[in-house]
């Protein structure tokens, strides 16, 4: 899908929502409306067609703005998002939409302001969520990007692994350190956020950050990590164990393998996505650890390693055919250990396709 075509897609919510434009100043959704990857800038998207589009971003980007979205008229101003209110108010725009979970109460304030002194009447109107809903399903080219951020991580561990790094004596850090140079070498431009690597007593800390700590025998080891690639994001975790699993870990280990699965297959076209978090859910709590899984199921990921939708007891709406969503489920026994079990995988109309393709049997090592 183009960045055109996209916004084509915009202006049928801004029609639905009863807006006359959309002024969008989340930088992600300005990339993936415009293509434009610069660190200043916001767009304007009128509903009535492509006329009256444009982009503004600062005189450092003029060039770059040029060669990454040349099908959109550019303004080169520092307030990029004060010039198209003053833009959409020249060009008749009365209920202008702006990104509400996004702007900061003092953007809105110079809002208004400019609204107000030179907005010709333009109502600034609240519209959170419109691009993130469309970037929730994702477009073949978008598909095989994650694919290839998934693969990434997937090689990363695979070497560690066939290198023996997962072994007594190395630190957290060095696990964490060796699976980030590792995706680098296997194309990444870098992790897609703050490599997780918990050993022992640690893997019961759902986002523990790596510290020192030294790997034993005997521990569960919970690595959580993803690859950056062409701007899409991988989420993968994995939880082996140094050493002959004990009894509890074997069963914590299942407990929580047979919950992925049941998450896994509750991915359906149409589906809740309540109900794909307590499908997953029902299994932890029916095997005695509900209040041990203590988040919610998974996630959407694409140009954001969260992003729309949320797979959890608290979330809205239905999966949809081209949805990127994490799997994840996780038990934690404080003390002792955790083991969290995740995939990234991609909703089809007859179910659901893995992305992540490392194994999850039990590995001991
Ligand atoms: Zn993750
Ligand atoms: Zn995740």
């Amino acid at each position: 899908m183009t960045p055109a075509a996209r916004r084509d897609a915009l202006r049928e919510l801004l029609r639905a929502a009863e807006l006359d434009a959309l002024l969008v100043t989340d930088l992600v959704n300005v990339r993936y409306l415009s293509g434009f990857t610069g660190s200043n800038a916001a767009l304007l998207v009128p509903a009535a067609g492509e006329r009256g589009t444009r982009l503004a971003t600062d005189g450092r980007y003029t060039t770059q703005a040029a060669a990454e979205a040349p099908d959109v008229r550019r303004v080169i101003e520092r307030a990029c998002d004060r010039v198209l209110v003053v833009a959409a108010g020249n060009d008749g725009i009365r209920r202008l939409g702006f990104e509400s979970g996004h702007l900061t109460v003092d953007a809105h304030a110079a809002l208004l302001e400019v609204a107000a002194e030179k907005g010709k009447g333009v109502e600034l109107c609240r519209a959170p969520g419109l691009v993130q809903q469309l970037r929730a399903v994702k477009d073949a080219r978008e598909i095989e990007a994650l694919r290839a951020a998934c693969a990434a991580a997937d090689a990363a561990l695979a070497d560690v692994i066939e290198a023996g790094g997962l072994r007594p004596g190395r630190t957290e850090r060095d696990v964490a350190a060796d699976l980030e140079q590792r995706m680098r070498s296997h194309g990444a431009d870098g992790p897609s956020f703050d490599t997780i690597v918990a050993a022992g007593a640690n893997s019961a800390i759902p986002h523990h950050q790596p510290t020192d700590a030294v790997l034993a025998t005997g521990d569960l080891v919970k690595m959580d990590f993803g690859a950056l690639l062409g701007g899409y994001h991988s989420d993968m975790t994995r939880t082996v164990v140094l050493g002959r699993p004990t009894d509890w870990q074997r069963e914590l280990y299942a407990l929580v393998a047979a919950a992925q699965a049941a998450g896994r297959a509750a991915l359906a076209v149409g589906v809740e996505v309540v109900a794909v978090d307590a499908a997953a859910r029902a299994v932890i709590t029916d095997g005695g650890r509900g209040p041990e899984f203590s988040h919610g199921l998974g996630h959407g990921v694409g140009l954001e390693i969260h992003e729309a939708p949320a797979l959890s007891a608290t979330g809205a709406g239905t999966l949809a055919s081209g949805m990127a969503v994490t799997v994840e489920p996780g038990v934690y026994l404080a003390g002792r250990g955790g083991v969290r079990i995740e995939d990234t995988l991609v909703v089809r109309p007859d179910g659901a396709e893995l992305l992540t393709l490392t194994g999850k049997e039990l590995l001991a090592l």
